[in-house]
């Protein structure tokens, strides 16, 4: 049994309902769904958009190996994103996207999976979320705790 953290953003549709939706689906299909942060209201990292992010943080125990645990993700993805494409089928804001932070504490780089998540250690969207739920979880590539994690991306914010 592994313990992973997921992260999980939305700036699409009714965003809570989005999150509660995967919340399930990630109970239901990749293992229990043991924790679950607040949902954070965020600025758009990375790209313009009008639509403002609801981020999300939770821990989950599984018996999937991670590369397995990706390919659920991207299906919940999929089943997610489809049930709110417009009409045209185009979209480019997604309804709802989801990260593998960490699985145990396994450091692994391959052309489809990066552990832990390689945005994770400087992002506030994602940070604020498991800080809430893992706050003296330690970050294996750097050895510092989530806390101190985000002491530190607060820092260099301002
Ligand atoms: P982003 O999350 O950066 O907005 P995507 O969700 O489209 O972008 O993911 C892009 C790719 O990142 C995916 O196809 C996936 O193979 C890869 N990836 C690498 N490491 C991870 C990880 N830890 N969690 C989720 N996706 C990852
Ligand atoms: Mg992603």
């Amino acid at each position: 049994m592994a313990t992973i953290y997921l992260g999980l953003g939305t700036n699409l549709g009714d965003k809570a309902d989005n999150l509660h939706r995967a919340v399930e689906e990630i109970n239901r299909t990749i293992g229990k769904v043991t924790s679950l942060s607040s949902f954070y209201e965020t600025a758009p990292w990375g790209f313009c958009s009008d639509n403002t992010f609801l981020n999300a943080a939770l821990r989950a125990e599984t018996t999937l190996a991670p590369e397995e645990v990706l390919a659920r993700t991207q299906q919940i993805e999929r089943d997610l994103g489809r049930t709110h494409k417009s009409a045209g089928g185009i979209y480019t804001d997604r309804p709802i996207d989801i990260d593998i932070l960490l699985y145990d504490g396994l450091c692994l780089t391959t052309p489809a999976l990066t552990l832990p998540h390689p945005g994770m250690a400087d992002r506030l969207f994602v940070l604020r979320p498991l800080a809430e739920i893992a706050p003296d979880l330690i970050h294996p590539v750097t050895g510092l705790t989530i806390s101190e994690l985000l002491r530190r991306a607060c820092q260099k914010e301002t």
